[in-house]
């Protein structure tokens, strides 16, 4: 039932009736269901005492093979859309090799560094907004500091992008979502694509950390395509200059996955020459797991509808209700995503922190207001992230009209 018009008291009534039902709802994290984990359950008992060895014959209980087994190499160049020459399988974390990918770069640098990064003046990374906050974090962690570009419905503002690297040596990198991107649901144009591979960039050992941790989450049969970098790069001539990554974290489950990254030949065994010294080798059971599990690219993707199937109605549920509650009423915009996990939610200026701890103080957990931005701070105090994969469909409904309450109550006091 849409309200309209309502007055500030009459908010603040049913806003006092929502708390008094002592609601628990979470919509912080981008974590799957449980109804999901269960798709892969099967995969808990297929390497047992008596299958542990992968089709080469290698023991995959011992030690060893530290760059991953041949065949995790070969789905996962499936997978990223390179050739298995390029690929070094991970442990279950693709934020790992990222995090370890750029604190590498600061001790020892990367092909092409004139120096280790920490040896420079400053150093800095591009930072499309709304981004990942985990990446941010990496960011934080290294000393990194972080410009804010702009995003657009076609990936980052390359014009923007474009005059940043070509002027300041210090920026050494750039984050990519650019499938389903986290949070606004953006799949980067051929264009876009084809502006980072040849772009002009004033340091040497510029990075594109390429997160494509949605790469295969569609959410309709109509999929987003995405031109591949690595082959653009290869193209334009900077082959060293993207770093691929992704993982089956929302595939198989999200705290037992494997993850993968590729690269150039040369980046590749630049990497390879560090991770010996980090480990003997990765959880090669778990690579073999998923391989008896999926066998193939074609097993994943039919894996990925059935993901589709438990995730359309929750993230269409959110759209319903925010439609039905706010569409017309000039306080928020929100996307329409096609695949990935999250929605975002753009108030008008100014009310997203009011919104979200008016809906915590109501029992409904957001993504603290900011996150998406570097720093925590959202200049237009105005997007908030929604991630309505874990709970189930009653509770999203519930959260999300919440939500709805939340953003019309923060217009009216702001207002009053
Ligand atoms: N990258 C992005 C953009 C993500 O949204 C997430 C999960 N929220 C991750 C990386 C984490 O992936 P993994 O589990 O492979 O570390």
């Amino acid at each position: 039932m849409t309200h309209p018009q309502e007055s500030l008291e009459q908010l603040k009534e049913r806003y006092a009736a929502v708390q008094a039902k002592q609601l628990q709802l979470d919509m912080t994290r981008g974590k799957p269901g449980p109804e999901q984990l269960d798709l892969a359950n099967a995969m808990l008992t297929l390497v047992d005492g008596d299958h542990y060895k992968d089709d080469a014959g290698t023991d995959c209980r011992n030690y060893g093979v530290v760059d991953g087994l041949p065949a995790a190499k070969r789905l996962f160049a499936d997978f990223l859309e390179c050739d298995a020459e390029e690929v070094i399988i991970g442990g279950n974390a693709s934020l790992t090799l990222m995090h370890n990918y750029i604190a590498r770069a600061m001790l020892h640098g990367v092909p092409g560094s004139p120096r280790p990064w920490c040896r420079e003046s400053a150093v800095r990374f591009l930072c499309p907004v709304p981004g990942y906050d985990r990446h941010f974090n990496v960011c934080k962690e290294m000393g990194i500091e972080m410009i804010p570009v702009a995003m657009n419905d076609e990936g980052p503002d390359m014009d923007q992008v474009e005059r940043l690297v070509a002027e300041d040596a210090s920026i050494k990198g750039i984050w990519c979502v650019p499938k389903y991107a986290n949070p606004n649901g953006v799949t980067y144009s051929d264009t876009v694509v084809d502006r980072l591979a040849s772009m002009t960039t004033a340091a040497p050992d510029f990075r594109i950390l390429w997160d494509n941790a949605y790469a295969h989450h569609h959410l309709y049969d109509q999929e987003d395509q995405l031109k591949n970098i690595l082959q653009a790069c290869k193209q334009c001539g900077n082959p060293n200059r993207v770093i691929m990554l992704g993982s089956t974290s929302k595939i198989s489950f999200a705290g037992a996955g494997v993850s993968a990254m590729a690269c150039s030949v040369e980046n590749r065994s630049d990497v390879l020459g560090h991770v010996k010294m980090e480990t003997i080798g990765n959880d090669k059971l778990n690579q073999l797991r998923h391989l008896r599990f999926f066998q193939n690219m074609a097993g994943i993707r039919a894996h990925m509808k059935r993901h589709a199937a438990i995730l359309r109605p929750k993230f269409e549920g959110v759209r319903k209700v925010l439609t039905r509650e706010l569409e017309g009423t000039g306080l928020a915009t929100w996307t329409q995503p096609r695949g990935g996990y999250f929605i975002c939610l753009d108030t008008a200026p100014g009310l997203a922190k009011r919104v979200v701890a008016l809906a915590g103080a109501a029992g409904v957990k957001l993504t603290p207001a900011g996150a998406t931005h570097p720093n925590g701070h959202d200049p237009d105090d105005k997007t908030i992230r929604i991630a309505p994969s874990m709970p189930s469909l009653p509770a999203i409904l519930e959260a999300t009209e919440v939500m709805a309450l939340c953003v019309k109550l923060a217009a009216a006091e702001k207002n009053a």
